[in-house]
């Protein structure tokens, strides 16, 4: 049994402060959510005050990107993974579209922040996903392969139950345009053979793949029906803590 995953990416948004109030905002509403895993990411600079605020809870805390290097340095403006876990996150979110389109992340740095990550003991979610043209252009399946195998190369099977996927198609990412719950599902399909055929079908089976694009209280139900989608990752609608809430409780 996949235990669902809803994961919070909040991107470059809120204060210190208002990163506190949304995350003390959502502690209540979504404490009785036994059937899946609660996780929100805040900016840097809050970690740690909203992983304080939230100790005891049930909601886990990621970062949204983490530095390639493992160890500490000379390397100005990265943040490494064990600080990531020192300041209190369990996750970090790796390899996301902005990243990768506006920082030009390559499958090479994904797969190095992956390892550092791994390293301090994080569960990494990887995210993956084709653009409209690559789809339009028959190449969704692909794009999506190379950067599952370029990501997540070096792996060790002990280290595959601290990696969970996230499927972001780049065209359904904070543009209001979800894909079908059927496209979701052919291509999370697709990962999990991918990820077969690459480690183990016991390691595909227990693989967490989540959708990730303009997820909202009203589409959640329907993802979540299909067998091989096992949780979200929402950006827009996990900045408020109420609808956020009606996310993680969509059953
Ligand atoms: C995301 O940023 O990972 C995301 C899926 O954003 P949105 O839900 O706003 O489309």
């Amino acid at each position: 049994m996949r235990k669902p995953v809803i994961a919070g990416n909040w991107k470059m948004f809120k204060t210190v402060s208002e990163s506190v109030a949304t995350a003390l905002a959502l502690k209540p509403l979504v404490a009785n959510a036994n059937h899946c895993e609660v996780i929100i990411a805040p900016v840097f600079t809050a970690l740690k005050s909203v992983a304080n605020r939230l100790e005891g809870s049930n909601i886990k805390i990621a970062a949204q990107n983490c530095a390639t290097e493992r160890s500490e340095g000379a390397f100005t403006g990265e943040v490494a993974a064990f600080m990531l876990k020192d300041a209190g996150c369990s996750h970090v979110i790796v390899g996301h579209s902005e990243r990768r389109q506006y920082y030009l992340e390559t499958d090479h740095i994904v797969s190095h922040k992956t390892q550092a990550g791994l390293a301090a003991g994080l569960t990494i979610i990887v995210c993956v996903g084709e653009t409209l043209e690559q789809r339009e252009q028959g190449k969704a399946r692909d794009v999506v392969s190379e950067q599952i195998v370029g990501g997540l190369s070096g792996l060790t099977a002990s280290d595959l139950d601290r990696i969970i996927v996230a499927y972001e198609p780049v065209w359904a990412i904070g543009t209001g345009r979800t894909a079908t719950p059927e496209q979701a599902q052919e291509m999370h399909a697709f990962i999990r053979r991918v990820f077969a055929e690459r480690h183990s079908q016991a390691a595909a089976e227990s693989l967490r793949i989540l959708y990730g694009g303009s997820v909202k209280p009203d589409n959640i139900a329907a993802l979540m029906k299909q067998s091989d989608i096992d949780g979200a990752l929402v950006g827009g609608a996990s900045l408020n803590a109420e609808s956020f809430a009606q996310i993680v409780n969509y059953k």
